[in-house]
């Protein structure tokens, strides 16, 4: 990769992505991962993906939150994702960037297939959240 000849700035992140991924061993505990994410944060809680998706080489579902949603559900996942792996990517104007070089695990890491991920996108804006919170953090 090229060395940058300045840092990056944060406003090229439009929001963020959490991907919970799980297993048929795995999915009871994702369920009650996602209501416990739906009762507690601003989040759109993206649809089940039971067959593998993009570049995802497991089931998932998507959490899509904004920036400031950040500080608090990405600390909150790692206490909370039991045996469930996370991938917590940046939504810049690259999506194979964000997914391969930028994303933060939580849990193990699996593999994230980046050749079907185009290196130039729109901008992606977090999406009005979908879920009325009734808990706080
Ligand atoms: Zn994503």
């Amino acid at each position: 990769m090229e060395t940058p000849a300045a840092p990056r700035g944060l406003r090229e992140i439009a929001s963020f992505h959490a991907h919970v991924y799980y297993d048929p061993a795995t999915r009871a505990e994702a369920e009650r991962l996602r209501s416990w994410i739906g009762e507690r944060f601003s989040v759109t809680l993206g649809r089940w993906h039971d067959a593998k998706v993009g570049p995802h080489d497991q089931s998932m579902y998507q959490v899509a939150f904004a920036p400031e949603v950040f500080p608090t559900l990405v600390p909150w996942l790692m206490l909370n994702h039991g045996r469930l792996s996370v991938l917590v990517h940046p939504n810049t104007t690259n999506p194979r960037r964000d997914h391969l070089d930028d994303p933060i695990w939580i849990g193990p890491a699996l593999a994230v297939h980046g050749d079907v991920l185009p290196d130039e996108a729109e901008k992606e804006e977090a999406l009005p959240p979908n879920t009325n919170p009734v808990l706080k953090p």
